[in-house]
């Protein structure tokens, strides 16, 4: 069996992984990379492997970056069949929808779909490789989320497994143990006493829960389906208010490096919007502690279930300085073998 990195390797978008072996192959999340004219264009280029040979799409969760390209896959000729849990499947239409904690026979292999705690629907899974009692099993953390979220449940232990793909977005950070509504509380009395407008650009599921169930008495707010201003209707809200200093953008999860949202978080001055270059005077901030994904100590808590040390842990969907500090930390403090997956990468599984 073989186990290739295709995309969330060095970066934190375009989340794809194929596990391939005895005649079969399936790919698990069929996301979309995201962040500046390089990253898109990969988007474009035809999918790698050979489409005919490819039995099953398998999704971790509903964000853009995890199954975003799935149509254009669809459009090239893939006429499999597509599983993801109920709450994820409601969300994209096309897919098989399947419970969580059940194990889904496929040819040759069991899936097992397991709440992540980082979205509605969301799941990390476990592939158990060939009928065999002593298969081994390969672990997709997908996005994992926190262990205090107010609207999700902490993401249940992982108790085994052999080969581990672990997201790294904030491999380096432990989220501040900030009371967020306070934080939204002081946030909300500047803007009301400067009589300004706040943006928070907010993916459209996921965030836009915890940022609504904080703040159900905002008065006027952008919320829209990209996050990190790739695109859709905050862009519009953003040409507009970004040139006024009396308006506020707000960031509630990551900004990838190259995005709109990473640049305004770095202090850029002036932003590209729809062909116009625009001036920012509007005040930046950034809530951390609303993010949907676990930070260093979490994952690092996450990891601690596990019965016994994974043959093999690889880190994906992470900045590179994020993957090496989550790498040194793991290393030191647990001791499982750890390597940074790069793209395009493909490794034998025993
Ligand atoms: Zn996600």
């Amino acid at each position: 069996m073989q186990l290739t990195f295709l995309g969330a390797a060095g970066t934190v978008t375009g989340s794809r992984f194929l596990s391939s072996g005895n005649h079969r192959s399936y790919l698990v999340d069929c996301g979309l990379f995201q962040g500046g004219r390089r990253m898109e264009e990969k988007n474009w280029q035809p999918f790698a492997p050979p489409l005919d040979r490819l039995d099953a799409v398998l999704l971790t969760h509903a964000h853009i970056d995890h199954v975003g390209y799935l149509p254009r896959l669809v459009a090239s000729g893939f006429h499999g069949l597509v599983y993801a849990t109920g709450a994820t499947g409601a969300l994209l239409e096309l897919v098989q929808p399947v419970p969580f904690h059940q194990s889904i026979p496929l040819d040759g292999v069991a899936a097992t779909w397991r709440p992540a705690g980082h979205l509605l629907g969301s799941a990390f899974l476990e592939v158990d490789l060939g009928a065999e009692a002593a298969r081994p099993r390969l672990v997709f953390s997908g996005d994992l989320g926190r262990y205090d979220s107010e609207v999700m449940k902490p993401p249940p232990k992982i108790e085994d497994c052999d080969v581990l793909l672990l997201e790294s977005t904030y491999g380096d950070r432990v989220h501040a143990d900030q009371p967020i509504a306070q934080e939204l509380s002081r946030l909300l009395g500047e803007v009301a006493e400067s009589k300004g407008v706040l943006l928070i650009p907010a993916f459209a599921v996921g965030r836009t829960q915890q940022v609504l169930y904080h703040i159900r008495a905002l008065q006027e707010a952008g919320l829209s389906a990209s996050g990190m201003l790739t695109g859709g209707r905050i862009l519009h809200h953003l040409k507009w208010r970004l040139p006024e200093a009396c308006k506020t953008v707000l960031f509630v999860g990551y900004q990838a490096e190259g995005t709109r949202g990473r640049a305004l978080l770095e202090g850029a001055k002036s932003l590209r919007v729809h062909g116009d270059q625009v001036t920012v005077r509007a005040q930046i901030a950034q809530v951390d502690a609303l993010s949907g994904h676990a930070g260093q100590d979490e994952l690092l808590r996450w990891l601690g279930g596990l019965r016994r040390p994974p043959s093999q842990v690889y880190l994906v969907h992470g900045e590179p300085p994020a993957s090496q500090e989550l790498e040194r930390q793991i290393g030191s403090r647990l001791g499982y073998r750890t390597s940074i997956a790069s793209e395009g990468m493909t490794v034998e599984l025993k």
